[in-house]
């Protein structure tokens, strides 16, 4: 075993976080984990971790939920994306491979949303198979074990992936895997790392070369992209009900929410809307919203429905197939799962 990989191993057994998923290996467990820790922190994650497993205990109860349970059972976690492609992972498990998991990183990468990273995880945790796993927390690890000042490109994340492919050993693979996330996570963080504390500090060439501060180098960043979009609040007003649509194109696809539409779309929108004689009301101001690298700029246009609108016709004519939610107000704050539809509805309420 690696020098430096007996002392990682011993910190990991006398320091590693109590976890939910940690308790006993379970592979179904270990996938929900992997997915959900993807881009959210664990002081969400354990919480909403329990109760998702409290309500979809088994691959098959997943792959039979209905959307709105899903939805609910994921909120507060971001990137709904990622549930609905557990979902369909599970589908696939149950429908095409009757409820087996797949035994291997090759198989896991054939399941929808599993990337390499997921894949690695839970083949190392649940099957002993000595994969590595490469994250933005093993990523700084290594930079500054090796003192490497070039981790983003091809070569660099090569050399990465190589350095933890050696090291990883045989019998404790995800274990080492975790120790390393672990370490990133709590001892090796980005700032301030804790090295008095670090079980690798005397190999590591950061440290002993006063370049931590380096190690990573900035990540080039993706030039941003100004969008303009609008959000259409369709009211209800004697019912007191919003409409909550599918959405199917490009931002925040496959969540429920209000709809969007493109500037080209809302000039279409208004001629439709005039033909039918309903009512929009100017923009509201501008509200800004970040998406990955695109910033929004975007203007809520509020589309009042009376008593005698056939809110299915009008919906139809402009564009929005079903599934049409149609949401209590006093129901809506807990229906809205993006923060850019909760800014929406914020500037809803500034005028009504
Ligand atoms: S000594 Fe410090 S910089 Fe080096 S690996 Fe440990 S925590 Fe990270």
């Amino acid at each position: 075993m690696h020098f430096c990989v007996e002392n990682l191993l011993d910190w990991y057994d006398n320091h590693q976080r109590l976890l939910p998923w940690r308790q006993e290996i379970n592979i179904y467990h270990t996938w929900v984990s992997e997915v959900m820790s993807q881009q959210t922190v664990l002081a969400v994650v354990v919480p909403k971790f329990s109760e998702f497993i409290k309500q979809l205990p088994t691959v098959y109860d997943l792959a039979a939920c209905d959307e709105e349970t899903l939805r609910q059972l994921w909120s507060g976690l971001g990137y709904y994306a990622r549930a609905r492609n557990l979902q369909k992972g599970a589908k696939m498990i149950v429908e095409q491979l009757n409820g087996h998991f797949p035994q291997s990183y090759e198989a896991w990468l054939k399941i929808p949303g599993c990337g390499a990273y997921t894949a690695a995880a839970i083949a190392s945790i649940c099957y002993y198979e000595k994969v590595a796993c490469v994250d933005g927390n093993v990523i700084r690890v290594v930079s500054r074990l090796l003192a490497l000042s070039d981790v983003w490109s091809q070569s660099g994340q090569s050399a990465i992936q190589d350095y933890v492919n050696n090291i990883i050993p045989a019998e404790r693979p995800g274990d080492f895997n975790q120790a390393m996330m672990e370490l990133g996570a709590t001892i090796c963080r980005k700032s301030k790392p804790l090295c008095h504390q670090c079980p690798l500090q005397k190999h590591c060439l950061a440290f002993t070369n006063n370049c931590i501060a380096q190690c990573p180098p900035k990540k080039p960043r993706r030039t941003s992209v100004n969008i303009e979009l609008f959000a259409l609040i369709i009211w209800h007003k004697e019912t007191n009900t919003f409409a909550l649509v599918k959405r199917t194109k490009r931002f925040l696809k496959d969540t429920i929410g209000f709809p969007l539409v493109s500037t080209d779309e809302v000039i279409e929108l208004e001629s439709t809307l005039y033909s039918l004689s309903i009512q929009i009301s100017k923009p509201t101001d501008n509200f800004s919203h970040t998406i990955t690298h695109h910033r929004i700029s975007g203007r809520v246009f509020i589309v009042q429905l009376t008593e005698n609108s056939d809110s299915a016709l009008i919906l139809q004519k402009l564009g929005f197939s079903a599934p049409i939610y149609w949401v209590k107000r006093s129901d809506i704050a807990e229906q809205l799962a993006t923060t850019l539809d909760k800014k929406v509805f914020q500037l809803f309420l500034m005028q009504n």
